[in-house]
C-alpha cells in the first residue's frame, strides 16, 4: 500500500509520514516500513511494521482512552494510515521502566532483566543532533517554555499509562519492559499523548521465555523481526 500522494506533508519523520488534512484540526499520519535505529546511524525496513505498528497503537490508544488517558486518536481509516489530533509537540521522550534493558543498563551498569524496585520515570531531550541526551526537570525549563504543572502532568500521565498497559499485556503474555511516550497540546491547550505505542518504541518480552518481540531484534541483528511484530498484534487482537 502506497503514501497518499494529493496531500501536502506536514512533517517527515523516521518511521511516520505526517499529511495535511482538509480539516486544520487534524493530521494523517502514514506509518512506514523504514525502521531505523542509534539515532539513525543504523538503517533498514521490517516489511508489514508500517501495518503491524498502526494497529496496535489503535488498540493501545483505545484501552487508553476508556481508562482516562487522553490521547492523539481519531480513526483508522486505511491500514497504514491513522487520523490524529494536530498537536504541537513538546520536544521530550518520556521513558518508563519496569525492567532494565538498554540504556538504563549501559549508564548505570544494571544487568539487563533485572527488575526495578520502582517504575522508572527518564525524560530524554528530542534532538537529533545532541542524540537524544537524557534531562532532569532543571535541564528541561532551560531547553523550553513548560510549566512545573504540565511537565508532572506527563510524568503522571506515562505512569498511568504504564499501569494500565502492563497488566492488559501480562494478561496477553507480553512484559512491558520500558516505552518511551511523547505528548503534544491540541488547539486548546490540552496534553493530549501523541506519537505511537508499539515494538517500535516499547520493550516487549515473552511472558514465558523472556524472548524479544519488539525492535531490539533490529537494532542487535537478531531476525525474525517481522514475526515478532506481527505476533504481538495477534496477541492484542486475540
Ligand atoms: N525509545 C524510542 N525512541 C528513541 C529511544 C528510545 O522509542 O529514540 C524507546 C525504546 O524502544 C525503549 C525505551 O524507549 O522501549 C527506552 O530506550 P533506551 O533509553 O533504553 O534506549 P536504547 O537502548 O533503545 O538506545
Amino acid at each position: 500500500m502506497s503514501e497518499p500522494t494529493n496531500q501536502k506533508i506536514l512533517h517527515e519523520g523516521k518511521a511516520k509520514v505526517a499529511f495535511y488534512t482538509d480539516d486544520p484540526n487534524q493530521v494523517l499520519l502514514y506509518y512506514k516500513d523504514d525502521a531505523t535505529a542509534f539515532n539513525g546511524k543504523k538503517k533498514g525496513t521490517i516489511e508489514g511494521k508500517g501495518y503491524y505498528n498502526n494497529a496496535i497503537t489503535e488498540i493501545l490508544f483505545k484501552l487508553l482512552e476508556e481508562k482516562g488517558v487522553p490521547t492523539q486518536f481519531i480513526s483508522r481509516p486505511a491500514e497504514r494510515e491513522m487520523i490524529v489530533h494536530f498537536l504541537n509537540m513538546i520536544p521530550l521522550e518520556v521513558v518508563v521502566r519496569n525492567v532494565a534493558a538498554g540504556s538504563i543498563s549501559r549508564r548505570l551498569g544494571i544487568p539487563e532483566g533485572t527488575v526495578l524496585k520502582h517504575p522508572t520515570l527518564e525524560f530524554f531531550y528530542k534532538d537529533d543532533d545532541l542524540d537524544d541526551p537524557m534531562v532532569n526537570e532543571y535541564h528541561i525549563h532551560n531547553l523550553m517554555d513548560i510549566s512545573d504543572a504540565d511537565l508532572k502532568t506527563i510524568g503522571d500521565m506515562t505512569l498511568k499509562v504504564n499501569e494500565i498497559v502492563r497488566p492488559y499485556l501480562l494478561e496477553r503474555g507480553i512484559k512491558l519492559i520500558d516505552f518511551k511516550l511523547e505528548f503534544g497540546y491540541d488547539k486548546d491547550g490540552k496534553i493530549l499523548l501523541g506519537d505511537e505505542l508499539s515494538p517500535d518504541s516499547c520493550r516487549f518480552w515473552d511472558a514465558k521465555t523472556d524472548e524479544k518481540m519488539d525492535k531490539d531484534r533490529f537494532r542487535r541483528d537478531m531476525g525474525r523481526v517481522e514475526e515478532f511484530y506481527a505476533e504481538v498484534l495477534k496477541r492484542l487482537q486475540a
